[in-house]
């Protein structure tokens, strides 16, 4: 069977880089004895979650935080932003306790924190498109008060329509699909005459759907490795299949369909979660499977 990667494939430098920063904490506290937490899940992979779990590295849920009712597990101990980012009022309430704060906000993250922040300091009303619950909006939330989530092209008209006489700024959420920010920035260049767009989205999930598609053209059949809660390893699947070849979304190289050691050549991608190691295992898996006899 011939095996081919897609050219880039797996964790983004984002999540790559919040990966190492938690490590190296861990590494830290088993001389101090703190207790390190990440404040919520790192990473949208449950495996990699288990792997940093077994380093001692545990999860602050950041709502429950918030509400105040975490106050005395934290205390005194090591706590790892992750790459979505955390709102102000989190990361000063961490600070008010005995807490050691390693920020691995992703710079991209951070970059639409300081363009939100300034545009509402600029007197814009300020639309946000992305997922109202997901972490890195409501971390950016934090630094715009005011600003408003759009989730899709039907919310940002009923907000277009209610702000078409004010000076209006759009920023997005960095993993959003280019074409979902472009229907909701249609609906304010529609109806605001004094609008600013800006485009803040990243590029690791293009990126990663090109690549995709470049490979897909060499192989018969497709294997997109990734958590199953992670949104942009379901969206790399979903072009997966509109490939038109025969696609899989695994975990794990133990969910490996036994259908795969039917085809001479296979592709592999990642999400932008996806540690290497769960790519290797899944290539070499693939490997030592048709020398077992599955292709038979
Ligand atoms: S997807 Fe992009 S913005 Fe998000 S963590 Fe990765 S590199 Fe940063």
């Amino acid at each position: 069977m011939q095996i081919v990667r897609a050219q880039v494939l797996g964790m983004c430098m984002g999540v790559r880089r919040a990966e190492e920063k938690a490590k190296k904490a861990a590494q830290r506290a088993m001389k101090s004895g703190k207790p390190v937490f990440t404040y919520g899940p790192l990473i949208h992979n449950p495996q990699a979650v288990r792997a940093l779990e077994d380093l001692g590295v545990k999860v602050l849920d950041p709502e429950a935080f918030e509400r105040g009712e975490l106050d005395e597990k934290a205390n005194n101990s090591i706590v790892v932003i992750r790459a979505h980012g955390a709102p102000p009022e989190a990361l000063e309430r961490l600070g008010s306790l005995d807490v050691e704060i390693v920020d691995a906000t992703c710079p991209r993250v951070l970059k639409s924190q300081k363009k939100a922040a300034s545009l509402i300091e600029k007197g814009y009303s300020l639309a946000i498109a992305g997922d109202r619950s997901h972490g890195e909006v409501t971390g950016i939330l934090g630094y715009a008060p005011g600003a408003k989530v759009v989730q899709n092209a039907e919310e940002a008209a009923v907000l277009a329509k209610e702000w078409e006489r004010r000076a209006v700024a759009l920023i997005a959420q960095t993993t959003i699909k280019k074409s979902e920010y472009d229907a909701i920035a249609a609906q304010f260049k529609a109806h605001c005459p004094s609008f600013l767009a800006f485009d803040t989205l990243c590029p690791a999930t293009a990126e990663r759907q090109k690549a995709l598609k470049q490979m897909a053209e060499k192989v018969e059949a497709l294997l997109v490795v990734g958590g199953k809660n992670s949104a942009n390893t379901q969206r790399l699947f979903m072009a997966a299949k509109e490939t038109g070849k025969p696609a899989w979304h695994i975990e794990t190289a133990a969910e490996l369909p036994k259908e795969i050691f039917q085809y001479t050549s296979v592709g592999l991608t990642a999400g932008a979660s996806t540690p290497d190691s769960m790519v290797d295992d899944v290539e070499s898996t693939l490997i030592k499977g048709e020398h077992h006899g599955h292709a038979s």
